[in-house]
């Protein structure tokens, strides 16, 4: 296993980025509770992000990447090595697709938030973000999980992302080589700077029509106001019908909707969604979800698998929930 190497001014110092040593990571999370990353790098342009990412890679250094911490929770202990944020404007602009695009592609910067983008579509009249309404989320964070639910997927409108890859080096990779799924796409190690979306021409009184349905569904059925980073768990396949079963109500059939540990509770809304007190302990949701998946396991046989992304010292926490 390669040791891992402390984030050294020499990898940055040069480069077109701002960076906050001991930045306070989880506040920057919707759990807002969770340790600090030691360097908190902002690229101001994508060479100097691909710069960085080659120097990690020959320095040994760890770099991860933070989109708006919508499906992330960073342990108590805060994390080591180098997060990257991509909130600077040259990650952040919306190319629309317009009459004139010869693409017909809408283009998107991977730190751009989706939420004023879904309103902005229907702005202009473009249909297929209003599926995601509601749903918090950087373009880049929104790819890495395929962000989605009953109305659809982001996987669905993608046509190819451009990339960066853990080595530094630029490529376009076409969304055929993704292979969205379910809370899922196989992306490479690297970080998406933007993305290429079809979206096509519609009526804009139908597409805010769409959106005010899919915001109110959302808000009618999760807590949207709770600390929490949505569902903790991906819906588990039914082995013997092959189709996937609601985590959420695993949970709730266990008996476990508002079951608490510490400064974390089972919402009572939602049975998939572990949420947090105000000023509470990350390490509190990573027990309670350790605890849920037990009683669960118990109780219907099914292992729940964790969705949300946990970060701790030196390494994610992938798979099983410590
Ligand atoms: C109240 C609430 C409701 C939610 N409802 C839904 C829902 O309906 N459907 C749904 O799918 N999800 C939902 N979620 C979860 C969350 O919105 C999604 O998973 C979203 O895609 C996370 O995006 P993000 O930018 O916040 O990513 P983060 O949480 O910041 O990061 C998640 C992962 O993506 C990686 N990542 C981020 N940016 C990039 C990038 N540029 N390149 C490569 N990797 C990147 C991170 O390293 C991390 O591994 C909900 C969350 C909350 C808090």
């Amino acid at each position: 296993m390669r040791a891992i190497a402390p984030p050294l001014p020499s990898l940055w110092n040069d480069l077109e980025l701002s960076v906050e040593l001991n930045a306070p990571l989880g506040a920057l999370t919707w759990y807002r509770s969770g340790g600090c990353a030691e360097v908190l790098a902002r690229p101001r342009t994508v060479d100097a992000l691909a710069t960085l990412l080659s120097r990690c890679h020959e320095m040994g250094t760890e770099v991860r990447v933070l989109g708006t911490g919508a499906n992330l929770l960073v342990c108590d202990a805060g994390i080591d090595g180098i997060v990257v944020q991509l909130n600077e404007p040259a990650f952040c602009t919306a190319q629309w697709h317009d009459a004139h695009s010869s693409s017909g592609l809408t283009r998107l910067g991977a730190g751009a938030q989706l939420m004023p983008l879904t309103a902005e579509s229907a702005r202009e009249g473009l249909t297929g973000l209003s599926a995601l309404a509601g749903i918090p989320a950087s373009i880049g964070g929104a790819i890495r999980m395929n962000a989605g639910g009953a109305f659809g997927e982001i996987g669905t409108l993608v046509r190819s992302i451009e990339f960066v890859s853990s080595r530094g080096e630029l490529s376009t990779i076409p969304a055929c080589d993704l292979n969205f799924g379910y809370r899922h796409c196989t992306l490479p190690e690297g970080i998406v700077t933007a993305a290429h979306l079809a979206l096509t021409p519609g009526d804009p009184v139908q597409i805010r029509a769409h959106l005010k349905e899919v915001s109110a569904y959302k808000k009618n059925t999760q807590p949207m106001r709770d600390n929490s980073a949505g569902c903790m768990f991906k819906n588990p396949v039914d082995p013997t019908t092959g189709a996937r079963v609601s985590a959420g109500r695993l949970v709730d059939l266990a008996g476990l909707k508002g079951f608490a540990l510490g400064s974390a509770y089972v919402s009572p809304v939602h049975g998939n969604f572990i949420a947090l007190k105000d000023g509470g302990s990350a390490d509190d949701v990573v027990a309670l979800a350790h605890a849920v998946q037990q009683r669960v396991l118990e109780h219907s046989g099914i292992r729940l698998e964790r969705e949300v992304v946990v970060w701790s010292i030196a390494h994610d926490v992938k798979g099983e929930l410590r």
